[in-house]
């Protein structure tokens, strides 16, 4: 069996990351898997653990870089995140195609692990777009607001080492411009075969 096709969707944080990630879970074509991560973060109100991420807590965090059952991790915002390698070896093995999303940071680890997966970075429209939109959702915790800002100003300066950009004016474009791209790959991979 072909094995599955390893996409990552990165880019700052607020910028609409999860709205294209629903786009593209839900294209039947692209038949896509999510791969969930392991975070310290507490769960919000509207996150289901196992769903949304595996909520953990620092000891089991530490025990899973341990054990190296994580393809990449990194720390955000006073929390830690990371790629779970099981699951993504295992929905690869038997020909899923698997989606993850991570921040710019994590890209080079699963680059480095999965050469042939393709990552696409998502640039906000502006950056004064995305600071409006940094404060709109962390409203209730300037210090949170400001450092995801920072982040993201970081995260974009190494945007141009993507081969894959693209802009979120609108997530169904964003949705739209990264399935061309996607169905590309997998009819080379076809052609491969
Ligand atoms: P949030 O706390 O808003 O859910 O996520 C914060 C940032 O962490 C987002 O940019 C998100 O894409 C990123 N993230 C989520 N899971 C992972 C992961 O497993 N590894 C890395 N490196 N980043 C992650």
């Amino acid at each position: 069996m072909k094995k599955g096709l390893v996409v990552i969707l990165s880019g700052a944080s607020s910028v609409g990351k999860g709205a294209i990630r629903k786009f593209l879970l839900e294209d039947p074509d692209l038949n896509l898997f999510y791969s969930v991560s392991m975070t310290t973060r507490p769960k919000r109100e509207n996150e289901v653990d196992g769903k949304d991420y595996y909520f953990v807590s620092h000891k089991e965090f530490a025990q899973a870089v341990k054990e190296r059952e994580l393809l990449e991790y990194t720390e955000f915002n006073g929390y830690y995140y990371g790629t779970p390698k099981n699951q993504v070896e295992f929905l690869e093995s038997v020909g899923k195609n698997v989606l993850i999303e991570v921040e710019a940071q994590g890209v080079g680890p699963i680059k480095l692990n999965i050469p042939d997966s393709v990552a696409f970075f998502v640039m906000p429209s502006s950056l004064e777009e995305l600071e409006k939109q940094i404060n709109t959702l962390y409203k209730d915790d300037e210090a949170s607001a400001i450092r995801r800002l920072n982040k993201a100003k970081m995260d974009m300066e190494i945007a141009p080492l993507f081969n894959n950009i693209v802009y979120n004016d609108d997530p169904q474009k964003a949705h739209q411009e990264i399935k061309k791209v996607l169905l590309e790959e997998m009819a080379k991979r076809k052609e491969d075969e």
